[in-house]
């Protein structure tokens, strides 16, 4: 059969743009056909809610929030909250499906989505943030629920808002309902690990990764772009393991050092000034020169479009590992391959936060609490299984883990659809 790409409607007002462009990218190994393009091009639901909210200052002022449910085949949907001031609704569908192939490839039953509220949080104090939660997951509630639609951190969103939504859903239905969120801090039904899973998971896959490259690695040297939640417990984590992290930065800038940084000590510096610039025995550099510079492993985990057409080139890194979604846009990914730079894609590389998520949900719809050790073991066993999955097609078809990645999830949700009679 033919590819179908003409018939996609690129101009269509719901179709997601972003992820028909993803597609393309498994289109030559994966022919697909035109009722399975039309059900992946555009999300089951998407809604947008207007509300307002009393601020500080006496005034009421609009908010704008959207949720975007992509896929829901394999299982209740699944995905972050995100705040942030150019939120739009376009890159939440990227982003929702790319939570479903996320969980298609990690292989937890669950389906895609993303959310989010158009709002500067650097810019309103922490009682405005907690009306705007409340008042966002007023609108949503009906379409949330521990087997529809279950929410979780995402950027500038924590375990305190994820608090507040788990407070707001349950006075609304006037009972206790600790799966209807994941990330919430332990005392009120988080799991363990949940803080750093997303970095641990990285860690597992790039661990897995380094032992299929040829070319033996002596202390590798790391670049890590981001000291969020993410940035900053894989920085943490490499660095206890031993890893050199030469480079680092935040949204104010970066800093490097060869012989390798204390992340402990640079953890609090930035406690007690809010930057990591100005740590001793580093020199500064800005966040575009620490995407460039001269490094083994090169891990962005900050914002989405980092590496793009126009500074892929000039990547040293022999290994990216995405820890952000998103980082790459597709120009630069194929450049990449063309390069021979690993890539580590995000749906694999930063599938460890919405593993343990799973986790998380498990242990609320038990009431049965896991240990620590349980925890480790069970995402260690879903990251590699996931890495030699996606590794195995890559050695098959000779292509990027990108296109592994993206092929094996893609099949899994289509035979989830084609099981229900949908296809
Ligand atoms: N926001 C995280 C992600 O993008 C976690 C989502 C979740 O746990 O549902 O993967």
């Amino acid at each position: 059969m033919q590819n179908n790409i003409e018939r996609i409607h690129f101009d269509s007002m719901n179709t997601c743009n972003m992820c028909m462009m993803e597609l393309e990218n498994v289109y030559e190994t994966l022919v697909l056909s035109p009722e399975e393009i039309d059900l992946l091009d555009m999300p089951k639901r998407t809604f947008t809610v207007h509300f307002p909210v009393h601020m500080d200052s006496g005034e009421t002022k609009m908010f704008i929030g959207h949720r975007v449910q992509y896929n829901d085949a394999r299982g209740p949907t699944k995905g972050g909250i995100r705040y942030h001031p150019e939120l739009d609704l376009d890159g939440l569908k990227n982003l929702a499906f790319l939570m479903a192939i996320k969980c298609a490839l990690v292989n937890i039953p669950f389906g895609g989505s993303k959310g989010g509220i158009i709002v500067d949080t650097k810019k309103i104090s922490r009682g405005e943030l907690e009306r705007i939660t409340r008042a966002y997951v007023r609108e949503v509630s009906d379409i949330m629920g521990p087997f529809k639609d279950i929410p979780a951190p995402d950027a500038y969103t924590d375990e305190r808002v994820m608090v507040w939504i788990l407070d707001e859903f349950e006075r609304i239905r006037g009972r206790h309902v600790p799966a209807i969120v994941t990330g919430k801090p332990i005392e009120l039904g988080g799991s363990q690990v949940r803080r750093i899973s997303t970095a641990l998971g990285g860690v597992y896959v790039l661990e897995e990764a380094l032992q299929t490259i040829e070319q033996e690695m002596r202390s590798p040297c790391v670049a890590i772009q981001g000291f969020g939640n993410v940035g900053r417990n894989a920085a943490k984590i490499l660095h206890e393991k031993g890893y050199r992290i030469c480079a680092i930065s935040d949204s104010s800038g970066g800093i490097r050092n060869v012989n390798g940084i204390d992340i402990l000590k640079l953890m609090e510096h930035k406690e007690q000034t809010g930057s990591v610039l100005g740590f001793p025995d580093t020199t500064e550099i800005s966040n575009e020169e620490l995407l460039v510079s001269d490094c083994d492993i090169l891990i962005p985990a900050a914002l989405s479009k980092q590496i793009g057409k126009d500074n892929a080139a000039d990547i040293k890194a022999k290994i990216i590992l995405e820890l952000a979604n998103a980082p790459t846009t597709l120009e630069a990914s194929r450049l990449l391959a063309e390069m021979g730079i690993m890539v580590i894609p995000d749906i694999l590389a930063n599938a460890g936060g919405v593993v343990v998520s799973y986790f998380e949900w498990i242990q609320n719809l038990n009431q049965d609490y896991w240990k620590e050790e349980k925890v480790l073991e069970r995402l260690k066993y879903t990251m590699t299984t996931a890495f030699a999955n996606t590794h195995n097609i890559c050695a098959d078809e000779k292509c990027s883990m990108r296109k592994a990645a993206l092929q094996f999830a893609v099949r899994s949700i289509l035979h989830a659809e084609r099981l229900r009679g949908n296809l």
